[in-house]
């Protein structure tokens, strides 16, 4: 077959999709089908378990046997990922008899269509045909991955009128609106988590909407990498620099997410960790949302486990721990407006993960011992965690106090408590 691919975007919703087979390809071209809202019919004597689990959940029609030319019925497209050739050319012959275009796994030059290679980043979809070589096509599409994923500044210089002096309806806004969710025509606020310390520890959603960003609001504890990748048209406003005492400091947040958004810019709160664990992302969503504001939260990988886990503590382990308990330090043990139980904490068996607790560790080691939690209890706390500047030290409940302060460890800590320190061996 002669001449050159004509690339179209199959909208392929409700539509019946054939498959033939039910091994590893088919286990690979299943989900972009079921993501495109086509009809699948699957026919195959057996799945990959995977395949198995679609069929189970009701989001394909599985007719296990082997295929016959009625299943071609009312079909607009097969999928042939059969490793028999003489059975793909079988199949292949009923599609072209009936004018259904038909991918083969197995002979590529016989195929009446091609899949290629994809990648998405929001609204868009790149596809990379690479004239019949696979690998060619997937180096194309992983460039033009990196090349997005690097944030829209990289590919053009900011339209005039765009970034800090954006109005209503530049094109960057327009850009965040064309994504699928978003219905607002004016600014919108994703409330992003950054992740514990280790820039590469955002997620790739958060990644995208803070380069699509044209106002960042930034907390302490947010990796400064991150921040130095944003272009200079982008107002970043440190949220530890707000000059009041923390409540006020939280009010004066709040309002510069809102009155931003009504000014129409898209903005993301950029918050350490999980915006949801002890990072008042509540209170911002719902100042959001009472102002009319559209708001999404981006969930981050927070500290709590993943401070622990560059300590090389993991937080759960078989027959070890059954649960871990993630609790904050910041008020001692005996303070009136202290909300947590310590008394009870003291009775659990599994790991116990301190926030902001090295100010208050000698009160809160002290009153778990006291409750009962033994004081040889290994214990782990770690400063800056995942972080190049991470440190670590070793210790046991009873005297980790006077440990971290010999040590002058500082925060960002956490403090993990229990038979998972040490349980892997170093
Ligand atoms: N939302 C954040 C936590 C905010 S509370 C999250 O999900 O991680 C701030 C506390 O988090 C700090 O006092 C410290 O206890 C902990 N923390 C945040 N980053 C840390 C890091 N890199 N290493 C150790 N602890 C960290």
């Amino acid at each position: 077959m002669s001449g050159n691919p004509y690339p179209l975007g199959l909208r392929l919703a409700g539509r019946r999709v054939v498959v033939v087979g039910g091994g590893v390809v088919a286990t690979r071209r299943v989900p972009a089908l079921l993501d495109a809202g086509a009809d699948v019919l699957l026919v195959a004597p057996e799945l990959t378990p995977a395949l198995r689990a679609h069929a189970d959940a009701g989001r394909l029609c599985w007719q296990r046997r082997r295929f016959t030319a009625d299943d071609l019925d009312g079909a607009w497209l097969v999928q042939v990922a059969v490793d028999d050739p003489s059975a793909a050319a079988a199949i292949s012959a009923v599609a072209d008899e009936r004018r259904i275009f038909c991918v083969r796994a197995d002979d590529r030059a016989a195929a009446t269509a091609w899949t290629p290679a994809v990648t998405r980043q929001g609204p868009v979809t790149v596809a990379v045909l690479g004239g019949g070589d696979p690998r060619r096509s997937m180096a194309v599409r992983d460039a033009i991955r990196d090349l997005l994923a690097a944030g829209p500044g990289r590919l053009a210089p900011p339209p005039a009128g765009a970034g800090a002096g954006g109005a209503p309806g530049s094109v960057r806004v327009d850009r965040w609106q064309a994504s699928p969710r978003p219905t607002h025509r004016g600014g919108q606020v994703a409330l992003v988590g950054a992740g514990p310390g280790d820039p590469e520890l955002i997620t790739v959603k958060g990644r995208r909407l803070l380069a699509e960003a044209e106002v960042v609001v930034a907390d302490r504890l947010v990796p400064g990498l991150l921040l130095d990748e944003l272009g200079p048209e982008v107002e970043l406003v440190d949220a530890a620099k707000i000059p009041y005492g923390p409540a006020r400091a939280q009010e004066e947040i709040n309002r510069i997410l809102v009155d931003r958004a009504r000014a129409g810019r898209t903005v993301v709160r950029l918050k350490g960790g999980d915006p949801y664990v002890f990072g008042r992302g509540g209170e911002e969503l719902l100042a959001c949302a009472g102002a009319g504001v559209p708001v999404t939260v981006v969930p981050g990988v927070t500290s709590a486990i993943a401070a622990a886990a560059g300590a090389g503590v993991p937080v759960t382990h078989r027959a070890v721990a059954h649960e871990f308990t993630v609790v904050s330090g910041h008020l001692p043990p005996d303070s009136p407006a202290s909300m947590v139980r310590w008394e009870h904490l003291a009775g659990l068996r599994g790991t116990l993960v301190i926030l902001m607790g090295l100010k208050n560790l000698a009160a809160i080691s002290a009153t778990l011992v006291a409750y009962g939690r033994p004081a040889q209890t290994p214990a782990v706390v770690v400063q800056e965690g995942t972080t190049d500047a991470q440190r670590t030290i070793r210790s046991t409940l009873g005297v980790v106090a006077a440990d971290v302060a010999a040590a002058g460890l500082r925060p960002p800590a956490v403090v993990v408590v229990g038979d998972v320190v040490g349980t892997l061996g170093f």
